[in-house]
Order: structure tokens, then sequence, then C-alpha cells
């Protein structure tokens, strides 16, 4: 399956199993999260494996008889890019929690600039505003043709 497939699967499976919160620690600090929980092991790890989720855990059910559930989520930065890029594709109701989501979002500056470039699937070295050198080019080219971005660069 190649990435353009592997994104529109993925891309079903969170309008369907997905959920766009805010982890809210204080008035300034919040940060997005991206989950999504099932009761099929395999479907989750393959989506977490296309979001880079570091795990999936299971939860065990709430009651008797019920089955558990196995998640996966992704935060912060990573969650923001996919966000970004998902938005689009998602219904109105999940576009909303993306807005919110993304809304309360506010890094203030790139303290720890990432090693690899932020655009998923890509690990090309950083090079400026999270991007990597063919990624700045395209995002920057983008915007100078007043085009709307294709890549939404850190800051
Ligand atoms: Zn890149």
């Amino acid at each position: 399956m190649n990435e353009a497939c592997a994104i529109a699967w993925l891309t079903g499976l969170l309008e369907g199993e997905g959920t766009f919160s805010v982890n809210r620690q204080s008035a300034e600090i919040a940060y997005p999260v991206m989950k999504v929980e099932m009761c099929d092991q395999g479907i989750v790890a393959r989506a977490a494996r296309l979001l880079g989720a570091p795990n999936v855990w299971r939860r065990e059910a709430e009651k008797e008889g019920w089955r558990p559930t196995y998640i996966a989520a992704i935060t912060g930065q990573q969650a923001a890019m996919w966000m970004r890029q998902l938005r689009h594709s998602m219904g109105t109701r999940r576009r909303a929690a993306i807005d919110g989501a993304l809304a309360a979002y506010h890094p203030i500056r790139l303290v720890d600039p990432p090693a690899s470039c932020v655009v998923p699937g890509c690990s090309e070295p950083h090079r400026g505003r999270g991007l990597c050198h063919k990624h700045y080019m395209t995002w920057s080219r983008d915007r100078a043709k007043g085009r709307d971005a294709r890549i939404t660069p850190l800051r």
C-alpha cells in the first residue's frame, strides 16, 4: 500500500473512530491530543504506526461481558501537524473539534527545534520552521505564489 492509500485509510478510520481534543494544563498551556480507541488491536496498531504513536495500550472493559479496547494517541506538535493535514478531510463535527484544539495551542517559540522535518513521513534533517530543505522550499514557493500552502510550518 502506498502512502496516499495509507493516509486515505487513516482518514476514514479517524472520521469514524478518532477523537480530537485539547489537554489543558493551565490557562496558558494546552496541547492537542489525537486518539483512536477500538476493540480491534490490529487496526489500532496499524493506525499507531502510521501516526507515529509511541505505543498501543489496552484498556480493560468497564463492565463485565464487554471487550477490552486498544488505544493509540499522539499529542503536542505531532498531533497539531496531523490535525492540520487531516482537517479538510473530516466531517463538520470532527473538523470543529480539530479547530478548537488548534486554536488552544500556542507553541510560544521553537525553543527546541526538531532534529528532523515535522511533515509526517519525512525524516530529512531540519532546516527551518520545523521543515527540511525540500518542504521548506515547497512551503515558501506556495506562499510566494499566493497559493494555499500544502505544508504547515511550525512558525
Ligand atoms: Zn521534509
